[in-house]
Protein backbone atom coordinates (compact mmCIF):
# COMPACT_ATOMS: atom_id res chain seq x y z
CA UNK A 1 0.00 0.00 0.00
CA UNK A 2 1.68 3.39 -0.85
CA UNK A 3 1.07 6.01 1.77
CA UNK A 4 2.19 8.54 -0.14
CA UNK A 5 0.13 11.10 -1.83
CA UNK A 6 -1.07 10.90 -5.85
CA UNK A 7 0.94 14.67 -7.38
CA UNK A 8 -1.38 14.10 -10.02
CA UNK A 9 -4.64 13.63 -7.99
CA UNK A 10 -4.65 17.87 -6.51
CA UNK A 11 -5.60 20.54 -8.18
CA UNK A 12 -3.42 23.21 -9.10
CA UNK A 13 -5.10 24.92 -5.74
CA UNK A 14 -4.90 21.70 -3.58
CA UNK A 15 -1.36 21.73 -3.93
CA UNK A 16 -0.55 25.35 -3.62
CA UNK A 17 -2.35 24.57 -0.08
CA UNK A 18 -0.45 21.66 0.86
CA UNK A 19 3.04 23.39 -0.59
CA UNK A 20 2.27 26.62 2.09
CA UNK A 21 1.35 23.72 4.98
CA UNK A 22 5.50 22.72 4.09
CA UNK A 23 6.34 26.83 4.21
CA UNK A 24 6.90 27.03 0.58
CA UNK A 25 5.28 29.97 -1.72
CA UNK A 26 2.55 29.17 -4.05
CA UNK A 27 5.32 29.48 -7.60
CA UNK A 28 6.60 25.91 -6.10
CA UNK A 29 3.16 24.51 -7.14
CA UNK A 30 3.72 26.06 -10.96
CA UNK A 31 7.28 24.68 -11.59
CA UNK A 32 5.62 21.21 -9.98
CA UNK A 33 2.84 21.26 -12.46
CA UNK A 34 4.82 22.73 -15.43
CA UNK A 35 7.19 18.77 -14.42
CA UNK A 36 4.37 16.77 -13.79
CA UNK A 37 1.50 18.44 -16.55
CA UNK A 38 3.72 19.41 -18.69
CA UNK A 39 6.92 17.79 -19.16
CA UNK A 40 5.65 14.27 -18.44
CA UNK A 41 8.45 13.53 -15.50
CA UNK A 42 7.15 11.26 -12.70
CA UNK A 43 10.62 11.18 -10.93
CA UNK A 44 10.34 13.85 -8.54
CA UNK A 45 14.42 14.08 -8.12
CA UNK A 46 14.60 14.94 -11.65
CA UNK A 47 12.58 18.24 -10.94
CA UNK A 48 15.72 20.45 -11.42
CA UNK A 49 14.43 23.99 -10.93
CA UNK A 50 13.58 22.79 -7.51
CA UNK A 51 16.27 23.13 -4.74
CA UNK A 52 17.34 19.54 -3.58
CA UNK A 53 16.07 19.86 -0.08
CA UNK A 54 12.40 20.08 -1.10
CA UNK A 55 12.97 17.87 -3.97
CA UNK A 56 14.08 15.09 -1.48
CA UNK A 57 10.81 15.89 0.60
CA UNK A 58 8.64 16.24 -1.51
CA UNK A 59 9.51 12.49 -2.51
CA UNK A 60 8.92 11.70 0.74
CA UNK A 61 5.34 12.76 0.35
CA UNK A 62 4.81 12.25 -2.61
CA UNK A 63 4.36 9.88 -6.13
CA UNK A 64 3.86 10.74 -9.62
CA UNK A 65 2.07 7.80 -11.89
CA UNK A 66 1.69 7.39 -15.05
CA UNK A 67 -0.12 5.11 -17.66
CA UNK A 68 1.88 2.66 -19.97
CA UNK A 69 1.63 2.97 -23.75
CA UNK A 70 0.95 -1.13 -24.81
CA UNK A 71 0.10 -0.24 -28.10
CA UNK A 72 -0.07 2.50 -30.63
CA UNK A 73 -1.67 1.69 -33.75
CA UNK A 74 -1.97 4.31 -36.76
CA UNK A 75 -4.68 4.08 -39.12
CA UNK A 76 -4.24 5.09 -42.75
CA UNK A 77 -6.14 8.12 -42.17
CA UNK A 78 -3.96 9.82 -39.69
CA UNK A 79 -5.62 8.91 -36.82
CA UNK A 80 -3.61 6.62 -34.31
CA UNK A 81 -4.73 4.42 -31.59
CA UNK A 82 -3.50 4.05 -28.46
CA UNK A 83 -4.03 1.08 -26.18
CA UNK A 84 -2.73 2.36 -22.06
CA UNK A 85 -2.34 0.07 -19.03
CA UNK A 86 -3.63 1.94 -15.60
CA UNK A 87 -1.41 1.66 -12.67
CA UNK A 88 -4.06 -1.74 -11.58
CA UNK A 89 -3.63 -3.73 -14.34
CA UNK A 90 -6.47 -3.16 -16.50
CA UNK A 91 -6.36 -0.95 -19.93
CA UNK A 92 -8.34 1.59 -21.69
CA UNK A 93 -8.48 2.91 -25.69
CA UNK A 94 -7.73 6.43 -26.42
CA UNK A 95 -7.80 8.11 -30.01
CA UNK A 96 -5.63 10.99 -31.48
CA UNK A 97 -7.84 12.13 -33.99
CA UNK A 98 -6.17 14.91 -36.63
CA UNK A 99 -8.03 17.00 -39.28
CA UNK A 100 -6.92 20.30 -40.77
CA UNK A 101 -5.82 22.26 -38.32
CA UNK A 102 -7.52 20.39 -35.16
CA UNK A 103 -5.43 17.32 -32.80
CA UNK A 104 -8.03 16.38 -31.08
CA UNK A 105 -7.64 13.05 -28.40
CA UNK A 106 -10.98 10.91 -27.79
CA UNK A 107 -10.61 10.00 -24.15
CA UNK A 108 -12.14 7.29 -22.53
CA UNK A 109 -13.69 7.55 -18.50
CA UNK A 110 -14.21 4.09 -17.61
CA UNK A 111 -12.84 1.00 -17.89
CA UNK A 112 -15.23 -0.49 -20.14
CA UNK A 113 -19.05 0.72 -20.13
CA UNK A 114 -22.04 -0.38 -18.02
CA UNK A 115 -24.67 1.21 -20.69
CA UNK A 116 -24.57 -1.15 -23.44
CA UNK A 117 -25.69 0.52 -26.37
CA UNK A 118 -26.34 -2.45 -28.69
CA UNK A 119 -24.00 -0.22 -31.46
CA UNK A 120 -21.55 -0.08 -29.27
CA UNK A 121 -18.39 -2.65 -28.94
CA UNK A 122 -16.97 -0.73 -25.86
CA UNK A 123 -20.61 -2.01 -23.26
CA UNK A 124 -21.77 -5.16 -25.40
CA UNK A 125 -17.76 -6.84 -25.87
CA UNK A 126 -15.83 -5.96 -22.66
CA UNK A 127 -18.39 -5.27 -19.81
CA UNK A 128 -17.39 -2.69 -17.16
CA UNK A 129 -14.93 -2.84 -14.92
CA UNK A 130 -14.53 0.81 -12.62
CA UNK A 131 -14.78 4.53 -13.40
CA UNK A 132 -11.06 6.20 -14.25
CA UNK A 133 -9.72 8.84 -11.78
CA UNK A 134 -9.63 12.44 -13.06
CA UNK A 135 -5.78 11.97 -13.34
CA UNK A 136 -5.98 9.20 -15.46
CA UNK A 137 -7.97 11.04 -18.12
CA UNK A 138 -6.04 13.96 -18.04
CA UNK A 139 -2.61 11.48 -18.29
CA UNK A 140 -4.46 9.74 -21.88
CA UNK A 141 -4.27 13.60 -23.67
CA UNK A 142 -0.65 14.01 -21.75
CA UNK A 143 0.78 10.70 -23.07
CA UNK A 144 -0.63 11.39 -26.61
CA UNK A 145 0.96 14.56 -27.08
CA UNK A 146 4.12 13.34 -25.73
CA UNK A 147 4.65 10.67 -27.68
CA UNK A 148 3.39 12.14 -30.95
CA UNK A 149 5.58 15.95 -30.09
CA UNK A 150 2.25 17.71 -31.02
CA UNK A 151 -0.07 20.30 -28.87
CA UNK A 152 -3.14 18.95 -28.63
CA UNK A 153 -6.28 21.39 -29.30
CA UNK A 154 -9.43 19.45 -28.57
CA UNK A 155 -10.66 16.91 -26.55
CA UNK A 156 -14.15 14.96 -26.96
CA UNK A 157 -15.19 12.47 -24.03
CA UNK A 158 -16.14 10.02 -26.45
CA UNK A 159 -14.01 7.36 -25.83
CA UNK A 160 -15.25 3.94 -23.63
CA UNK A 161 -17.52 4.77 -20.61
CA UNK A 162 -20.17 7.07 -20.14
CA UNK A 163 -18.97 10.02 -18.89
CA UNK A 164 -21.55 11.72 -16.60
CA UNK A 165 -21.77 7.86 -14.67
CA UNK A 166 -18.19 9.30 -13.41
CA UNK A 167 -19.10 12.84 -13.32
CA UNK A 168 -16.77 14.39 -10.56
CA UNK A 169 -13.63 13.15 -12.05
CA UNK A 170 -14.50 13.85 -15.76
CA UNK A 171 -15.42 17.47 -14.66
CA UNK A 172 -11.97 17.63 -12.59
CA UNK A 173 -10.04 16.20 -15.91
CA UNK A 174 -11.74 19.15 -17.53
CA UNK A 175 -10.58 21.46 -15.34
CA UNK A 176 -7.40 20.00 -15.37
CA UNK A 177 -6.63 19.99 -19.33
CA UNK A 178 -8.31 23.75 -19.16
CA UNK A 179 -5.68 24.99 -16.61
CA UNK A 180 -2.86 27.05 -18.10
CA UNK A 181 -1.00 25.57 -14.98
CA UNK A 182 -1.40 22.32 -16.62
CA UNK A 183 -2.36 21.41 -20.16
CA UNK A 184 -4.07 24.71 -20.84
CA UNK A 185 -6.71 23.37 -23.03
CA UNK A 186 -9.89 26.24 -24.26
CA UNK A 187 -13.15 25.31 -22.51
CA UNK A 188 -14.75 25.30 -25.32
CA UNK A 189 -12.69 23.13 -27.18
CA UNK A 190 -13.54 20.12 -24.19
CA UNK A 191 -16.82 18.76 -25.37
CA UNK A 192 -18.37 16.65 -23.01
CA UNK A 193 -20.83 13.84 -24.56
CA UNK A 194 -23.22 12.12 -23.04
CA UNK A 195 -25.82 9.60 -23.72
CA UNK A 196 -28.76 11.26 -21.97
CA UNK A 197 -27.74 10.94 -17.91
CA UNK A 198 -30.24 13.92 -16.87
CA UNK A 199 -28.72 14.13 -13.74
CA UNK A 200 -25.12 15.17 -15.13
CA UNK A 201 -27.19 17.67 -17.75
CA UNK A 202 -28.28 19.67 -14.85
CA UNK A 203 -24.65 19.45 -13.49
CA UNK A 204 -23.31 20.83 -16.29
CA UNK A 205 -25.55 23.25 -16.77
CA UNK A 206 -24.83 24.89 -13.38
CA UNK A 207 -21.08 24.43 -14.07
CA UNK A 208 -19.21 28.22 -14.62
CA UNK A 209 -16.84 26.82 -17.33
CA UNK A 210 -17.90 26.68 -21.12
CA UNK A 211 -17.23 22.89 -21.29
CA UNK A 212 -19.41 21.96 -24.34
CA UNK A 213 -21.68 19.14 -24.23
CA UNK A 214 -23.03 16.70 -27.09
CA UNK A 215 -25.64 14.25 -26.71
CA UNK A 216 -25.93 11.12 -28.78
CA UNK A 217 -29.25 10.92 -29.48
CA UNK A 218 -29.62 8.09 -31.98
CA UNK A 219 -33.63 8.20 -32.06
CA UNK A 220 -35.83 10.51 -30.99
CA UNK A 221 -38.92 7.75 -30.63
CA UNK A 222 -38.94 6.53 -27.57
CA UNK A 223 -39.71 2.12 -28.08
CA UNK A 224 -36.66 2.56 -30.88
CA UNK A 225 -34.46 4.19 -28.14
CA UNK A 226 -35.15 2.05 -25.39
CA UNK A 227 -34.22 -0.72 -28.02
CA UNK A 228 -30.37 0.46 -28.39
CA UNK A 229 -29.81 2.57 -25.54
CA UNK A 230 -31.18 0.78 -22.76
CA UNK A 231 -30.74 3.55 -20.33
CA UNK A 232 -33.46 5.53 -22.44
CA UNK A 233 -36.24 3.47 -20.23
CA UNK A 234 -34.84 5.17 -16.82
CA UNK A 235 -34.13 8.60 -18.38
CA UNK A 236 -36.70 8.84 -21.21
CA UNK A 237 -36.90 11.33 -24.24
CA UNK A 238 -39.45 14.30 -22.49
CA UNK A 239 -37.04 14.38 -19.50
CA UNK A 240 -34.23 14.58 -21.87
CA UNK A 241 -36.07 17.24 -24.02
CA UNK A 242 -36.59 19.05 -20.17
CA UNK A 243 -32.86 18.87 -19.06
CA UNK A 244 -31.19 19.95 -22.24
CA UNK A 245 -33.16 23.43 -22.79
CA UNK A 246 -32.31 23.67 -19.14
CA UNK A 247 -28.43 23.04 -20.54
CA UNK A 248 -29.29 25.69 -23.52
CA UNK A 249 -30.57 28.52 -21.53
CA UNK A 250 -28.12 28.03 -18.90
CA UNK A 251 -25.11 28.44 -21.75
CA UNK A 252 -26.69 29.96 -24.57
CA UNK A 253 -24.81 27.47 -26.43
CA UNK A 254 -24.81 25.24 -29.53
CA UNK A 255 -25.40 21.34 -28.42
CA UNK A 256 -24.48 18.71 -30.99
CA UNK A 257 -26.70 15.83 -31.21
CA UNK A 258 -24.57 12.42 -32.23
CA UNK A 259 -26.69 10.06 -34.44
CA UNK A 260 -25.42 6.88 -35.65
CA UNK A 261 -26.44 5.88 -38.79
CA UNK A 262 -27.84 2.51 -38.24
CA UNK A 263 -29.67 1.95 -41.92
CA UNK A 264 -33.19 0.33 -41.76
CA UNK A 265 -33.19 0.93 -37.99
CA UNK A 266 -33.27 4.90 -37.48
CA UNK A 267 -33.32 6.35 -40.78
CA UNK A 268 -37.09 6.61 -42.18
CA UNK A 269 -39.15 9.50 -42.84
CA UNK A 270 -40.53 8.70 -39.44
CA UNK A 271 -37.42 9.56 -37.82
CA UNK A 272 -36.24 12.15 -39.28
CA UNK A 273 -40.15 13.58 -38.01
CA UNK A 274 -39.45 12.46 -34.66
CA UNK A 275 -36.05 14.22 -34.06
CA UNK A 276 -37.33 17.68 -36.34
CA UNK A 277 -40.06 17.29 -33.46
CA UNK A 278 -37.39 16.57 -30.79
CA UNK A 279 -35.01 19.31 -31.09
CA UNK A 280 -37.85 22.09 -32.06
CA UNK A 281 -36.54 25.34 -31.06
CA UNK A 282 -33.31 24.20 -30.12
CA UNK A 283 -30.08 25.74 -31.69
CA UNK A 284 -28.82 22.73 -32.42
CA UNK A 285 -25.98 20.21 -34.93
CA UNK A 286 -26.36 16.85 -35.65
CA UNK A 287 -23.60 14.91 -36.64
CA UNK A 288 -24.26 11.57 -38.47
CA UNK A 289 -22.04 8.76 -38.08
CA UNK A 290 -22.47 6.04 -40.07
CA UNK A 291 -22.31 2.77 -38.05
CA UNK A 292 -19.14 1.26 -37.84
CA UNK A 293 -19.41 -2.32 -37.24
CA UNK A 294 -17.21 -4.74 -34.88
CA UNK A 295 -17.39 -9.00 -34.37
CA UNK A 296 -20.64 -9.81 -33.75
CA UNK A 297 -22.61 -6.92 -34.05
CA UNK A 298 -26.56 -6.94 -34.86
CA UNK A 299 -26.47 -3.67 -37.48
CA UNK A 300 -24.64 -3.67 -40.56
CA UNK A 301 -22.72 -0.58 -42.15
CA UNK A 302 -24.82 1.85 -44.44
CA UNK A 303 -24.12 1.80 -47.94
CA UNK A 304 -23.05 5.14 -49.47
CA UNK A 305 -26.43 6.16 -50.97
CA UNK A 306 -28.30 5.17 -47.41
CA UNK A 307 -25.82 7.65 -45.85
CA UNK A 308 -26.44 10.24 -48.75
CA UNK A 309 -30.65 9.72 -48.96
CA UNK A 310 -30.57 10.28 -44.83
CA UNK A 311 -28.05 13.11 -45.22
CA UNK A 312 -30.20 14.99 -47.59
CA UNK A 313 -32.59 14.59 -45.76
CA UNK A 314 -31.71 15.77 -42.70
CA UNK A 315 -30.60 19.12 -44.30
CA UNK A 316 -34.15 19.97 -45.35
CA UNK A 317 -34.54 20.63 -41.20
CA UNK A 318 -33.48 23.83 -40.01
CA UNK A 319 -30.50 22.54 -38.54
CA UNK A 320 -26.73 22.03 -38.96
CA UNK A 321 -26.06 18.56 -40.08
CA UNK A 322 -22.92 17.06 -40.15
CA UNK A 323 -21.57 13.95 -41.55
CA UNK A 324 -18.59 12.29 -39.74
CA UNK A 325 -16.68 9.70 -41.62
CA UNK A 326 -15.40 8.17 -38.89
CA UNK A 327 -11.44 8.07 -38.28
CA UNK A 328 -9.31 5.06 -37.33
CA UNK A 329 -12.25 2.27 -38.91
CA UNK A 330 -9.32 0.13 -40.21
CA UNK A 331 -7.82 -0.31 -36.58
CA UNK A 332 -10.99 -0.51 -35.09
CA UNK A 333 -10.45 3.13 -33.92
CA UNK A 334 -13.73 4.40 -34.73
CA UNK A 335 -17.17 4.97 -33.24
CA UNK A 336 -18.34 2.17 -30.97
CA UNK A 337 -15.82 0.25 -31.84
CA UNK A 338 -13.22 0.56 -28.87
CA UNK A 339 -12.96 -2.94 -27.13
CA UNK A 340 -9.46 -3.23 -26.90
CA UNK A 341 -9.35 -5.85 -29.91
CA UNK A 342 -5.85 -6.45 -30.98
CA UNK A 343 -6.25 -8.41 -34.47
CA UNK A 344 -5.65 -12.23 -34.17
CA UNK A 345 -5.54 -12.38 -30.36
CA UNK A 346 -8.52 -11.79 -28.82
CA UNK A 347 -11.31 -14.30 -29.00
CA UNK A 348 -14.13 -12.35 -28.75
CA UNK A 349 -16.88 -14.85 -28.36
CA UNK A 350 -16.43 -15.45 -23.87
CA UNK A 351 -16.61 -11.69 -24.15
CA UNK A 352 -19.81 -11.37 -25.82
CA UNK A 353 -21.59 -14.45 -23.88
CA UNK A 354 -24.93 -13.02 -21.94
CA UNK A 355 -25.46 -10.36 -24.51
CA UNK A 356 -28.19 -9.98 -26.79
CA UNK A 357 -26.79 -9.43 -29.83
S1 LIG B 1 -21.97 4.26 -26.81
FE1 LIG B 1 -21.01 5.18 -25.02
S2 LIG B 1 -22.54 4.90 -23.40
FE2 LIG B 1 -23.11 3.48 -25.05
S3 LIG B 1 -22.08 1.53 -24.49
FE3 LIG B 1 -20.69 2.67 -25.86
S4 LIG B 1 -19.32 3.76 -24.48
FE4 LIG B 1 -21.13 3.15 -23.28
Amino acid sequence: MNEKTNLKSLSYRELVGKLRDMGEKPYRATQIFNWIWKKGETDIMRFSDIKKSLRGQLNEMFFVPKLVEKEGVASSDGSVKFIFELPDGNEIESVFIPDRDRRTVCVSTQVGCPIGCKFCATGLLLGYKRNLEAWEIVEQVLRISLALGVRISNVVYMGMGEPFLNYDAVVASAELLNSDHALNIGARKITISTVGIIPGIYRLSAHPKQFKLAISLHSAIQEKREEIVPIARRYPLKELKKAIFAYYHAKKRFITFEYVLLPGFNDSDEDIEAIDRFLKGLPSKINIIPFNPFPGARFRAPTEEEIACFHTKLLTLPYTVTLRRSKGQDVRAACGQLALLREGKVDVKPLMKGHDL
